[in-house]
């Protein structure tokens, strides 16, 4: 579902990629259950749904897409696992509902490098959706992506490999698509990225600040808004747990000076809210939230 709203002067679209469902221990690592469950039921299986959203920017630099959710290269086998049940153009369906097509996109925004951010970047070149060549998703777009996450995408150990799929990014590499960059960014007026370590060493967060408003995209600084309300809750898919800590605790002062919007990248429920004092500290207050019911064709749009 794409939302669409201004900052300022500058007008942003929440797009999606669509639900899909894993363990809910990926999401709240050492929590017990019985904690988490409160914030969202697990099934049977002990799976929870999840979000992969975008951020949509139209920037004087031309149109930023932060992010491209798992996109169509997917086996039936791994669509299975993952929830969903047919090829469908989750995010490109959400493109068009702010319409826009794949060619306007000028920019496109890695966070980082894990398979349901940059996945859906590029897609098999076949109309019918089978596997190839595979082609960039946006064929004008100057891809961007951190050069430690590139090399640690390139090369990853035995516990980091599932999520970095060279099909995701070697072919914007070998094509010249892919810029790499080194550390924080303006990438146009009002729009910055900033270095948020801990669920990656180099992962970068989006700020868009303009006429005394500003909107932070928090990636999977805090996947979901009850990560940023409670510091400890640390997903088991971050490689460095204690800096995640410390870089929620930086992010949420930022986020709460600027009473900035925060836009959470994977919680199925809350899409994106403000910080406001609450009896145990700062919490969540929601400005769009959505139901977590699980329906893998809601999106569906078919070629
Ligand atoms: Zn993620």
């Amino acid at each position: 579902m794409a939302y669409t709203f201004t900052i300022g002067s500058i007008r942003c679209h929440i797009l999606s990629d669509g639900k899909t469902l894993s363990d809910g221990g990926g999401f709240f690592g050492l929590i017990p259950r019985a904690m988490w469950q409160e914030v969202i039921q697990p099934d049977a299986q002990n799976l929870i749904p999840w979000e992969s959203r975008a951020l949509l920017i139209e920037s004087d630099a031309g149109l930023i897409l932060v992010d491209t959710g798992n996109g169509d290269k997917l086996t039936p086998k791994v669509r299975q696992r993952m929830g969903l049940d047919a090829r469908n153009l989750r995010l490109v369906g959400d493109l068009a509902r702010a319409g826009y097509q794949p060619e306007d996109v000028d920019i496109v925004l890695f966070t980082h490098f894990h398979g349901d951010h940059i996945g859906g970047g590029t897609r098999w070149a076949s109309a019918d959706g089978q596997p190839g060549p595979v082609v960039p998703t946006f064929p004008r777009a100057r891809y961007l992506g951190q050069r430690i996450e590139l090399a640690d995408a390139m090369f990853p150990n035995e516990r980091t490999a599932a999520t970095y799929v060279a099909d995701n990014f070697k072919p914007l590499l070998d094509n010249g698509q892919l810029t790499i960059t080194d550390g924080p960014q303006r990438l146009a007026r009002g729009v910055r990225t900033d270095i948020a370590p801990g669920h990656t060493a180099y992962i970068q967060t989006v700020w868009v600040e303009d006429g005394g408003e500003s909107l932070l995209f928090l990636t999977d600084a805090a996947s979901w808004a009850v990560h940023l309300e409670r510091l400890a809750w640390v997903p088991s898919y971050d490689v460095f747990p204690m800096t995640s800590i410390e870089t929620k605790r930086r992010l949420r002062q930022e986020a709460h000076a600027r009473d900035a919007l925060l836009v959470f990248q994977h919680d199925a429920q809350v899409v994106a809210g403000r910080l406001v004092p609450g009896q145990r500290g700062l919490v969540v207050q929601p400005t769009i939230v959505e139901d977590a019911h699980f329906d893998a064709t809601r999106d569906e749009v078919r070629e």
